[in-house]
C-alpha cells in the first residue's frame, strides 16, 4: 500500500510538473502569437510603401510622403520591440529591482516637466494634490517607477477630451506608516465597463482609443508594464473610470524608513 502511495505521489508530482510546463509552454506560444500579430501591421505597411517606391513613384512629394510613412512604421516597431522586451523580462522576473530611497515629489515633478509640451498642446490644467515642499521619501526602483508615473500621466493626456477644461490631477496621499497612495486622475474619455477589466492585459487597447490610434500610436503594453512594475514592488494598482467622465489610477508605494536615531 505504501509503494502505491509513493507511486501515487510521484504520479501527482509529475502531473503537477507537466501542468506547469504546459502552462509555461502555452504562455510562450501566446506571446509568440501576440507579438507576431502586433508586428504584422507595421511590417506590411512598410512593405507596401517600399514596394510602391520600388515600382517607381515620379512625384517627389509623394515619394517623400511614403518614406515618412514607412519611417513612422519603423518607429512604431521599435517602440513595440522595446516595450515587449521590458514586459517579457518583467514577466519572467529577469528584471532585478534596484531599490533606493528617493523623493517621490521630485519624481512626479520631473515627469510633469517631461510632459509639459503635450500638456500645453492639449491645454490641460495640472492639479497638484500634494505638498510641493515635502519630499515624500520612498523606497523603490526610481527608473522603473519613472516608467509607471510617465505611462500613467501620458495616458491621462492621451485620452483627454478635445475640449477645454481638461485636467490631470496628481495626488499623493499618506496612507499610514508604511505607504503613500499615488493617484493620477483625468476628466477625459473614460473607459467603458467592458474595457475596464482588461486594460492591464498586454496589447489590450480600448475600442474608443482604437479609432484614435492613428494619432496616438500606442502599443497597448503601457499598463501591462505599469502593473508588473507596481506588483514587483509588492504593491497593487487600481483603476476606476466612468465613460465620458474620467479615469483615476491609484497605486501604493513604500515609504523610505527614516534612519533610526540612536
Ligand atoms: P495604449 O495606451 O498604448 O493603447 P495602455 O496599456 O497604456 O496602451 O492602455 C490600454 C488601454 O486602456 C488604452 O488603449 C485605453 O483604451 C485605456 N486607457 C488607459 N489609460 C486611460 C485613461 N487615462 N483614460 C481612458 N482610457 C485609458
Amino acid at each position: 500500500a505504501q509503494r502505491a502511495d509513493e507511486l501515487g505521489q510521484l504520479a501527482e508530482a509529475f502531473n503537477h510538473l507537466a501542468a506547469q510546463l504546459g502552462a509555461a509552454e502555452e504562455a510562450r506560444a501566446q506571446w509568440v502569437a501576440d507579438t507576431s500579430h502586433e508586428l504584422r501591421t507595421p511590417i506590411f505597411n512598410i512593405q507596401g510603401y517600399v514596394l510602391t517606391l520600388l515600382d517607381g513613384v515620379k512625384d517627389q512629394k509623394v515619394r517623400k510622403d511614403y518614406l515618412k510613412k514607412a519611417s513612422r512604421n519603423v518607429e512604431r516597431m521599435i517602440r513595440l520591440v522595446q516595450d515587449m522586451d521590458v514586459l517579457a523580462r518583467l514577466e519572467s522576473n529577469q528584471l532585478v529591482l534596484q531599490k533606493e530611497a528617493y523623493s517621490l515629489t521630485e519624481q512626479i515633478e520631473d515627469a510633469l516637466e517631461q510632459m509639459s509640451d503635450r500638456i500645453a498642446q492639449q491645454e490641460l490644467t495640472v492639479v497638484r494634490d500634494f505638498d510641493p515642499e515635502s519630499d515624500c521619501a520612498v523606497y523603490a526602483d526610481p527608473e522603473r517607477m519613472d516608467q509607471v508615473v510617465l505611462n500613467l500621466i501620458s495616458n491621462a493626456i492621451k485620452y483627454s477630451r478635445d475640449e477645454s477644461g481638461g485636467f490631470v490631477r496628481v495626488a499623493i496621499e499618506d496612507s499610514g506608516d508604511k505607504t503613500y497612495n499615488v493617484i493620477i486622475e483625468d476628466n477625459g474619455l473614460g473607459i467603458s465597463k467592458e474595457d475596464l477589466g482588461r486594460v492591464f492585459e498586454r496589447f489590450y487597447r480600448g475600442d474608443r482609443s482604437r479609432t484614435r490610434t492613428k494619432k496616438i500610436g500606442g502599443t497597448g503594453l503601457g499598463l501591462a508594464i505599469v502593473k508588473h512594475i507596481v506588483e514587483a514592488h509588492g504593491h497593487a494598482i487600481k483603476v476606476t473610470s466612468t465613460q465620458g467622465v474620467g479615469t483615476a489610477f491609484s497605486f501604493t508605494i513604500s515609504k523610505a524608513q527614516p534612519l533610526a536615531v540612536s
